[in-house]
């Protein structure tokens, strides 16, 4: 297969194609082509690039003659405007909200993989470029709350008095909040953590964290493919009211809730925000789909009223993009290497992860929820 990689765009230094991943794809006997300058936001020259096996193109012929796209973040429509029927896009394509991006890809009989919808499986992992993201964001997520705070986090005895660790609260423990809870130990910090799937109690617990419980009621726990369900919005009220007194005593709060398929849950309101020391930060992961905290601004960091900072940078794992874009691009490959046989797309009907990926096909979306989604905005 002839493979090339979209250029991402300027505030996202990700990248779907490294050394690494070029040098497999090609010893898989796939012709990798790719711009010139593709490589310049991490610094890799295009001989770089060359020596591992791309071919290096003319930047406005990236793109003829490729059967496979891959892209970091979901193409606009133009940029998939000039491409042939049944070619492959794949990667990150946000299917509940870049909605026009999947009518722009179905409409033009390109075929989506859209690694959102990996299974989760043990077979998958490797594949699964949401965990390995998610992982780095919980990380990120600690080092800048870590520097943007006015305290430190280990607790240290000097000769001039005792300094108390500082207390960090992490909200969901998914793949990021895990990592985020591993990093706040590491740093020395004392931490607590909470979640609506009571089995990761005992995960938080393994890390040295303190599991928080609190009582909602009703049904809570998760799915069979093991996201968290959707709490009732008095459940989410109930959740709200005991999160804040755990807030108020916390120095950093990370959130990191997310519901599959659905707008983040609105887990902190801007009464316990209130509530919170002056200089306490608040790194929400949830920005870019509207935020766990009442007051997140994606995209930007803001201090309260009361002094209070709230990070809604996204996505933090662009900031650390050549660990980010190695793994990004490790799980692009185990893909393609799963995916394909002899130069064939597995049928969808005979492969689970392709059943599972294979967003768009013969001009149609087959991802029922992702219909709805469309309909119910159309
Ligand atoms: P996610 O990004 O969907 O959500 C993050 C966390 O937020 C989850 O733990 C979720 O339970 C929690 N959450 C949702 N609503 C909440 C609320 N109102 N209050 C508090 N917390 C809330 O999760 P994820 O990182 O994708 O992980 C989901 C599960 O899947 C985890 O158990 C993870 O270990 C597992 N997983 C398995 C595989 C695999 O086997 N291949 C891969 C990745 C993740």
């Amino acid at each position: 297969m002839v493979l090339t990689a979209l250029p991402s765009p300027p505030e996202e230094r990700r990248l779907a194609l490294v050394p690494s991943a070029i040098k497999r794809l090609v010893a898989l006997e796939h012709e990798v082509r790719l711009g010139a300058g593709y490589g310049a936001p991490l610094h890799l020259s295009d001989d770089a690039l060359a020596e591992a096996g791309a071919t290096i193109v003319p930047a406005e012929s990236a793109l003829d003659g490729a059967e496979i796209v891959l892209v970091v973040t979901p193409p606009a429509p133009e940029a998939l405007a000039g491409m042939p029927k049944g070619t492959f896009v794949v990667g990150f394509l946000d299917p509940f909200f870049a909605l026009p991006t999947v009518r722009a890809l179905a409409d033009g009989g390109l075929r989506g993989m859209c690694v959102e919808l990996m299974p989760r499986s043990t077979y998958a992992q490797k594949m699964d470029a949401l965990s390995s993201q998610a992982s780095l964001a919980g990380y990120v997520a600690v080092v800048l709350a870590a520097e943007r705070i006015d305290k430190v986090l280990p607790m240290m005895s000097t000769p001039a008095g005792t300094i108390p660790p500082a207390r960090v609260f992490v909200v969901g423990v998914g793949v990021a909040g895990l990592q985020a809870i591993a990093t706040a130990k590491r740093l020395g910090a004392r931490v607590e953590a909470y979640d609506t799937r009571p089995s990761v109690a005992e995960q938080v617990r393994s890390l040295g964290a303190r599991f928080v419980a609190f009582d909602l009621g009703g049904e809570q726990g998760e799915t069979e493919q093991g996201y968290a369900r959707a709490l009732t919005d008095e459940q989410l009220a109930r959740q709200r009211e005991q999160m804040a007194k755990v807030v108020a005593q916390s120095d950093v709060v990370i959130t990191t809730a997310q519901v599959f398929g659905r707008s983040a849950p609105r887990i902190l309101d801007a009464a316990a925000i209130a509530g919170m020391k002056p200089g306490s930060v608040v790194v929400d992961l949830a920005a870019a789909t509207g935020g766990n905290v009442e007051g997140t601004v994606a995209g930007e960091e803001i201090v309260t009223d009361g002094g209070v900072r709230i990070i809604g940078l996204h996505p933090l794992p662009a900031s650390v993009a050549r660990d980010a874009s190695a793994m990004y691009a490790a799980n692009l490959t185990f893909l393609i290497e799963h995916a394909w046989v002899e130069g064939a797309l597995k049928p969808a009907s005979e492969d689970d992860v392709v059943d599972a990926v294979l967003l768009t096909d013969d001009g149609a979306v087959r991802y029922e929820a992702v219909r709805a989604q469309m309909e119910a905005s159309a």
